[in-house]
């Protein structure tokens, strides 16, 4: 393949990658969207393994059988709760990788360069070993805190702030020195030094944070990989991996603004504030005694909703846990066949994963046009028979809009407590994922239906038939 061909190659990867992100951002067109996805990358590898520069064929060939072969064997095992963590592991991957090319293009250069064309490529290096170093460390801290290896807690060191800015200061000097002293034992040692300090700062950075908030970090850790193979790409001079990483980077940088707007918090709030205590078995410290809550059977709610006129579905983390989407779908199917208006409310942030519920709820076959964003729906509790609540705490706890002293005080939630009954599918009192308690389940209009969710989903099918 001569260059001509490649750069064609190269431009119709890239369109296929544009035309995927903007297939991921609705429900209808996500399947397309990943299809897109896929044949640009494809094509992307094949261009790349023909390309005049790479003959080592056997290497390519058992790196895409073993590296292949894992990662199906992985994407095949994986839950979908467990999504967050592969995400952050895979990040951790690129991180690695553009420290390694990063080395590698300095220890061995493509062509020898001079002047300002050299500083620019030691600059590249730089930045791209340090943002891939960062990303590399952040991102295994972040997956064994999704995992649970790692407590959810902060770790607030004293001065945390000032010794991030003194690394930071640190890893700019070293590399204006690197810069002026290409070739030199010492510019090596202060690359190798740097990426020492930089993979520190990058387990301090998400160590720091709490539990809480690890899916913003995994989606900030997503834009930094980003960064990280676009400054990859520019050392190696290849346009695809500077395209795709500036796709990464800035989709990964809006996603997580998405997310802190829904949670009502600012991007630097999450990096630098040490939010989350990330124990979700318990109610918060120190939470007001607010009564008994009211307990019902499968039986008695299987009559409500067959006698309403408006049926409300909320789903949060505890349906995905439960795996109890086919039982809602089969629920919602058996009630509008019966002509009860059956919508579900999706929050912003409901699960785990931005888009977690569409997705379950997609899988199981759920009709897309009534699957309503917040926005959509949180002015029409009022008018709603019952609400079911599945497997959701924080995003219908009103606290949120009047407990100043709330973690998640501002953050706006479904108004679920509006409607006539409320009933909450939970298995027993614990906290959601922020650790608070939840004033809803307190409500005279509310209901616990306890149990796992597919049990009690299963109960509620044949309840209301
Ligand atoms: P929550 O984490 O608030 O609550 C989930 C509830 O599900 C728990 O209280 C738990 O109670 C219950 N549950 C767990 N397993 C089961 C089961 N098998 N059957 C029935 N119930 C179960 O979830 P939400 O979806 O309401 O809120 C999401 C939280 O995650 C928010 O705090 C949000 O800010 C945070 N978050 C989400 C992000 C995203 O992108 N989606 C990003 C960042 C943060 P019990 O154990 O008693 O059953």
């Amino acid at each position: 393949m001569n260059s001509e061909q490649l750069v064609v190659a190269y431009l119709i990867a890239g369109v296929l990658f544009i035309r995927s992100l903007g297939g991921l951002s609705k429900q209808e067109t996500a399947r397309r969207g990943n299809l897109f996805g896929f044949v640009g990358m494809a094509i992307a590898m094949a261009a790349t393994a023909f390309h005049p520069r790479v003959d080592a064929y056997l290497v390519i060939g058992a790196c895409l059988v073993v590296g292949g072969g894992i990662g199906a064997v992985v994407a095949n095992r994986v839950a979908m709760t467990q999504m967050p963590e592969l995400v952050a592991i895979l990040h951790s991957f690129v991180g690695l990788a553009a420290v390694l090319v990063g080395i590698s293009s300095y220890l061995a250069p493509a062509e020898e360069l001079e002047g300002v064309e050299q500083l620019i490529h030691l600059v590249e290096i730089w930045a791209g070993v340090a943002i891939g170093a960062i990303t590399f460390t952040g991102s295994i801290v972040a997956w064994a805190k999704l995992r649970g290896t790692l407590s959810g807690r902060p770790l607030l060191l004293p001065g945390r702030h000032a010794l991030n800015g003194l690394v930071a200061i640190a890893i700019v000097g070293m590399g204006v020195y690197f810069a002026q002293h290409p070739g030199t034992d010492l510019a090596l040692y202060l690359l190798l030094g740097m990426t020492a300090l930089a993979s520190l700062l990058g387990v301090h950075l998400v160590m720091a944070i709490g539990g809480a908030d690890m899916p913003v970090v995994v989606s900030l850790l997503n834009s930094y990989s980003g960064w990280a193979a676009a400054a990859a790409g520019f050392m190696l001079a290849n346009d695809l991996l500077i395209v795709t990483g500036a796709l990464v980077g800035s989709s990964g940088a809006i996603l997580s603004i998405i997310m802190c707007r829904a949670m009502n918090r600012s991007i630097l709030n999450v990096v630098f504030g040490g939010f989350g205590t990330g124990d979700a078995k318990a109610p918060a410290a120190g939470a007001v005694d607010q009564g008994e809550v009211q307990e019902v059977d499968a039986e008695e709610v299987g009559g409500w909703l067959k006698s309403s006129k408006n049926v409300v579905i909320v789903p949060g983390y505890g349906m995905a846990v439960a795996r109890a989407q086919n039982a809602v779908h089969d629920l919602t199917k058996n009630l509008r066949d019966a002509g009860v208006n059956v919508r579900f409310a999706i929050h912003p942030v409901a699960g785990r994963l931005p888009g977690h519920m569409n997705v379950l709820l997609a899988e199981a076959g759920v009709p897309y046009d009534i699957v309503l964003e917040m926005d959509e729906i949180n002015e029409d509790f009022d008018e709603t028979d019952v609400v079911l609540v599945i497997g959701a705490n924080d995003i219908v706890n009103p606290g949120a809009l009047d407990d100043t002293s709330s973690p998640i005080y501002g953050m706006p939630v479904l108004e679920a407590w509006k409607a006539k009954r409320v009933v909450v599918l939970k298995r027993g009192m614990s906290a959601g994922y922020a650790g608070v308690e939840n004033p809803l389940f307190f409500l005279e209009n509310t209901h616990m239906l306890f149990g796992d969710a597919k049990s009690s989903m299963t109960a509620l099918v044949a309840a209301a038939s």
